[in-house]
């Protein structure tokens, strides 16, 4: 029998909470190997909000300048109606964010976030195409069985495999996430087409027609050079195989185009390449780690996008769990794992509610609580 390659700690998936699990930890000094199924990473036209609460992270790591140069700074999240274009609430952000939130919040498109993520890991760290499809635990490590071959015994393992985690099936046995009876259409505009409108596009606002449905438009670069939408619209199922499909610009038209504001109608008619995704969920789960595996993200509390948090979430549960396991040391995983559940649990859980409802920041209330959360400094017990 061939000898088996031992490490200290496995990250499974290099999404933006492994990744970011991946960094904290190399950086906190232990040993870590992330195993990623995909062959490599490459720019889905997709964008996404990193609010201040998360940039402090990234501050730890060395990349806010560099994410805060690259991506959008909204000086406000609006809301506004999309027939007749009312402001239903103004969310102060910009320089107000920095000041009271101690950080600044961005829209970025999300390949170039990911991409400055992976940056900062050794290479020799990262291994693409490396799918588990199998784990064992035994008393001193785990076996990770990957869909190449290969195997590996690990001492502890970090489930950062999103929401069809095999970590999460390992400790809760296997159940399909649930069709959350959303989808989403994902588009970057053509600018040329969105200029020659004439209108002034804000660099964050949210186009809500009562909670049937929604546009969520902004800037993923900090020049003005690209803007993007995600929509939110309730549909009966979602009967494809397929992550995504191909949507159309006169499908958004039939959904959102009639008596729509001026500002929805030239963004409809930017529209030249739009795909659209169905939203997956899960309930609350009981567990989040049991002996040497834990999860983070997605893995373990995945919600609708619409608070423009879940990632955010995954990176926060990387912070508190990088910090909790150097509170402990490795060889105490199971406090550290116990400290990192008290500390992200409720926080978690509150923000994958209210994402679900789709309610946030639609008319005018106090984001301190998720923004001004310091994951690098949040007490830990
Ligand atoms: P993922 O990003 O899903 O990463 C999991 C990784 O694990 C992947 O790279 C995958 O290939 C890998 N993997 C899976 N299985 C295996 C395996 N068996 N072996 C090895 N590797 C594996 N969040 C925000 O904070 N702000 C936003 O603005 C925002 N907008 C969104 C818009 C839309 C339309 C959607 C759908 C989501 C949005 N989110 C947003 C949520 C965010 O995308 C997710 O919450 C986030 O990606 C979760 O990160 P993760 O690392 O937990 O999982």
């Amino acid at each position: 029998m061939t000898a088996i390659d031992r490490i200290d700690i496995a990250v499974i998936g290099a999404g933006l909470g492994g990744a970011a699990a991946a960094a904290l930890l190399i950086d906190a000094g232990f040993e870590v190997e992330v195993f990623e199924q995909a062959p490599e990473f490459v720019r889905l036209g997709a964008g996404i909000h990193i609010g201040p609460n998360v940039m402090k992270i990234f501050r730890a790591l060395g990349l806010e300048d560099r994410l805060a140069a690259i991506g959008a700074h909204p000086d406000h999240w609006f809301s506004r109606d999309g027939m007749t274009g009312e402001y239903l609430s103004r969310i102060k952000l910009g320089d107000f964010a920095r000041r009271e939130y101690g950080a600044p919040y961005i829209t970025i498109h999300r390949g170039d976030l990911h991409a400055e993520q992976i940056a900062i890991l050794p290479r020799d760290r990262l291994h693409f195409g490396h799918g588990l499809t199998d784990l064992e635990e035994r008393e001193d490590h785990v076996l990770l069985t990957f869909a190449n071959g290969r195997q590996i015994g690990a001492g502890l393992v970090i489930g950062a495999d999103g929401i069809n985690s095999r970590i999460r099936e390992k400790l809760l046995g296997p159940e399909k996430p649930k069709f959350s009876g959303w989808i989403g259409h994902r588009a970057l505009v053509d600018m040329d087409k969105l200029r020659a409108t004439g209108l002034d596009y804000e660099r964050c606002v949210k186009w809500w027609w009562d909670l049937s449905r929604h546009i969520m438009a902004y800037a993923t670069k900090g020049d003005g050079s690209e803007y993007y939408y995600v929509t939110g619209v309730p549909v009966d199922s979602w009967d494809h195989d397929a992550g995504f499909i191909d949507s159309s610009q006169e499908e958004m038209d039939a959904i959102f185009g009639a008596g729509a504001h001026p500002m929805v109608r030239g963004l409809i008619d930017a529209t030249t390449h739009v795909t659209k995704w169905p939203f997956w969920n899960r309930d609350p789960m009981s567990l989040w780690s049991r002996g040497r595996l834990c999860l983070l993200g997605d893995a373990c509390h995945p919600m609708r996008p619409h608070m423009a948090q879940g990632a955010c979430m995954a990176i926060e549960d990387a912070a508190v769990l990088a910090r909790a396991l150097s509170l402990t040391g490795a060889d105490d995983f199971r406090t550290a794992f116990r400290i990192y559940e008290n500390a992200r649990r409720d926080r978690a859980t509150k923000v994958q509610t209210i994402s679900n409802a789709n309610t946030w920041l639609k008319e005018p209330e106090d984001p301190a609580w998720v923004y001004a959360y310091d994951p690098m400094n949040v007490p830990l017990h």
